[in-house]
């Protein structure tokens, strides 16, 4: 089966499409780590494809922002405009969608998701040192999580442990073969607003007959994306920090 992993989509569609289009033919099932809307101008299409199409979803801290399950207050200026305008514009159909999705982290046969950590939904695990008690509390070998927006791995093979971190910018993937008693805590990044310097859409493709993770990038059109976030009446900085990737 090969799985195309995404997380903080953050309702950047033509990020989004992007990665289809990108990834086209390479995958059998879609999982999303979480923060689906949030900060991008298109939520609607950005739930809509997600409650179509992905076939196991937690919510991340965004989603629930948008819809009342969150306090505002522990949110920065600028997401919590963005939430704000997301609750307003976001259909009773997608706001019902949104608030019935599960808390991470989610059991799947081959791996675990969750948006955070697995003990916290919310916690951002920033480095190895933050990622460490993390490989204790896994059922399997495997964890996708996002929320940080910075693609890479963490990983503990026998009693080594250590970072991979995204690909190059001159390259658009960078595969992580997974060893039989190696644990792998994986961030696929952010398909809609990358953090890590690299403002290429993210995202992972993970094909458990080979056992292979990639990460990888594309690029896309952010300035459709930032002048789509001004019309909107967004913060404008959330569309200047696509074409930096921080
Ligand atoms: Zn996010």
């Amino acid at each position: 089966m090969r799985y195309l992993i995404l997380s903080d989509i953050h309702a950047n569609v033509d990020a989004l499409k992007a990665v289809l289009d990108h990834a086209r033919g390479e995958w059998d099932s879609i999982v999303c780590c979480g923060d689906i809307v949030g900060y991008g101008p298109d939520p609607n299409a950005a739930t809509e494809w997600t409650a179509a199409n992905a076939a196991v979803v937690v919510r991340g801290n965004h989603d629930k922002g948008a819809v009342g399950l969150a306090d505002l207050e522990d949110f920065s200026p600028n997401a919590r405009a963005a939430c704000l305008w997301t609750a307003s514009v976001l259909t009773p159909g997608n706001v019902s969608w949104l608030r019935s999705l599960p808390r991470g982290p989610l059991d799947h046969a081959e791996f675990q998701i969750a948006h955070g950590s697995p003990a916290d939904e919310d916690e951002y695990v920033m480095s190895l040192v933050e990622a460490r008690p993390i490989f204790q509390l896994l059922k399997t070998g495997l964890l996708f999580f996002g929320h940080t927006h910075v693609q890479g791995a963490w990983v503990r093979e026998e009693r080594r442990y250590f970072a991979i971190q995204r690909p190059r910018a001159d390259r658009e993937r960078l595969d992580i073969q997974l060893q039989p008693d190696g644990v792998y805590l994986i961030n696929p990044g952010s398909v809609g607003q990358p953090r890590d310097t690299d403002p290429r859409a993210a995202y992972a493709i993970f094909d458990s007959n080979s056992k292979v993770v990639q990460l990888r990038r594309c690029a896309y059109d952010h300035f459709a994306v930032l002048e789509k976030i001004r019309r909107a009446g967004l913060p404008t900085i959330l569309g200047e920090r696509l074409a930096v990737g921080r």
